[in-house]
């Protein structure tokens, strides 16, 4: 049984063949997808062959196959012709029936017959994901734009009836959602210690659901979730269009709401945003409280770095920063606070690995990638139909010489950004907003910086049409 170890000639038709390409393409997906996919979604998958550009893969579920399908097809026929046995379609083929097409979904409902071979996932000894032991209340940075997001939660973690179920949390990446939900769980299990609760992301929660489908335990399965105290669902738009997952969610969510037991949702919309969700999902995900987190502003930047590299020199007290990095790094990575902490991050690994203090040149150096990724080039054009579009006016009214205050402000806000997002001078922008002098540009940028000061309003215009600049 040779394997055909030479790339280009592989026999792929036959099970030994099959099995070394399969296992140079895993390498490859794992590579790609990352850990944590590959071995939800990738590692149960078997290669029975490629033949006439076909790849045919065995999957436990039709539910998996469809998902992979969704998800993972484009990556898999590239690892496959990388691999030395490309493919132009896959089929996938739940164990024991026939193939179906590789874009078709399958209701999970109709999930092949169980089997022992490959898992979905392994079954978590404990019933909560694990949790991060820094994302706690104490190292939480409350500003203006999560306040309430913090008082919410702060709420539920104290244990007692709040009078809003579920809480549900959104606003976009990186911005403090995770950190929220995963503190009031390390603050239940330290107050109550016989309180159950349950923290799992919904994808988490979908593995669970099609496992448990799979090895014909839904009683278990209800039995687990129906018997927690507080349920807290991280990411919940990752189960919006999935039908029988976001069934089983609505079931088990009612269920505990009529027991009275708490529960906290995340997504990184509000629940009318997320599209493909039922309509009864929706109302009764906005039944309770809808909170939102908003982009972190410039002191909400420094004081995460400020207490994050407070942190870090627990760990090593010699960490050096020079003064204004902080303020520089507040200053230019503004698209998310994850991407904030991953620059100080790196810098402190710098700095303990070259034993030097952090200066401002090593900072640029060093975050070059980061900088420039923040620095994308935004034209006025580009800001122009954001900032109309942000305030629900036409992009003639901006631009055109109606000086209506609801016009004029939104014209100070796009005149603002693009002095302080391009290279372009003042009479340059002053001529693309219709022909205006350099000194009705100045006014404009001047009267945004004042009123930034005073008006929340305006700093939030601002932080969202920036970021979605930024893009
Ligand atoms: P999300 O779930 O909204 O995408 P996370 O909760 O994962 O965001 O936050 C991203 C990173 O930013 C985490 O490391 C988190 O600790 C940090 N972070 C976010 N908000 C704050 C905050 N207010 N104070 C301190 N750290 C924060
Ligand atoms: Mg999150």
């Amino acid at each position: 049984m040779a394997d055909g170890a030479g790339f280009g000639t592989i026999q792929v038709g036959t099970e030994a063949g099959a099995e070394a390409l399969w296992s140079r393409c895993r390498i490859l997906l794992k590579e790609r997808v990352g850990a944590g996919s590959f071995q939800s979604w990738i590692s149960p998958l078997r290669l029975a062959s490629v033949e006439g550009g076909v790849a045919t893969l065995t999957v436990p579920t039709a539910f998996l196959g469809s998902y992979v399908a969704r998800n993972f097809q484009e990556a898999i026929l590239a690892a496959l012709a990388e691999a030395g046995g490309p493919a132009s379609r896959l089929v996938f083929e739940a164990q024991g029936r026939t193939p179906m097409r590789g874009a078709v979904p399958m209701p999970a409902a109709q999930a092949a017959a169980p089997m022992a071979a490959p898992a979905l996932a392994p079954e978590p000894a404990e019933e909560t994901q694990r949790l991060d032991a820094r994302l706690t209340f104490d190292r939480f940075v409350v500003a203006k734009s999560n306040e309430l997001a913090y008082a919410a939660a702060r709420r539920i973690s104290e244990g007692m009836a709040v009078g809003f179920n579920p809480l549900f949390l959104h606003g976009g990446v990186g911005l403090g959602k995770t950190h929220l939900m995963q503190a009031i769980a390390h603050e239940m299990r330290a107050r109550r210690p016989h309180t159950r609760v349950l923290y799992l992301s919904a994808e988490q929660f979908m593995i669970r659901f099609v496992t448990a489908l799979r090895d014909r335990k839904m009683m278990d399965f209800k039995q687990v979730f129906r018997a927690v105290d507080v349920l807290m669902v991280d990411d919940i738009q990752f189960i919006a269009g999935k039908d029988s997952t976001q069934e089983e969610f609505f079931h088990t969510f009612n269920a505990l709401v009529d027991q009275g037991k708490q529960i906290v949702l995340t997504a990184d919309r509000s629940p009318v945003e997320i599209a493909a969700l039922e309509e009864r999902v929706t109302s009764r995900l906005q039944s309770g409280l809808v909170v939102q987190v908003h982009p972190a502003d410039y002191e909400l930047r420094l004081g995460v770095l400020q207490s994050k590299l407070a942190a870090a020199r627990v760990a090593d007290p010699n960490l050096r920063i020079a003064d204004g990095v902080l303020d520089f790094l507040a200053t230019r990575v503004t698209s998310n606070l994850r991407v904030l902490e991953g620059a100080l991050t790196r810098l402190c690994a710098q700095a303990s690995l070259v034993g030097r203090e952090i200066t401002l040149d090593l900072a640029r150096d060093c975050l070059g990638d980061v900088l420039r990724a923040s620095d994308r080039k935004v034209s006025i054009e580009e800001i122009q139909r954001k900032v109309a579009e942000h305030y629900h006016i036409r992009l003639a009214d901006l631009i055109g010489p109606k000086r209506l205050r609801s016009f004029a402000r939104p014209r100070q806000m796009a005149m603002y950004l693009a002095k302080t997002m391009t290279s372009r001078s003042l009479p340059d922008i002053g001529r693309r907003f219709g022909g205006r002098d350099h000194t009705t540009v100045m006014h404009g940028v001047r009267k945004i910086e004042e009123l930034l000061g005073t008006d929340a309003q305006i700093a939030d215009d601002l932080e969202i049409l920036r970021r979605a600049l930024e893009g």
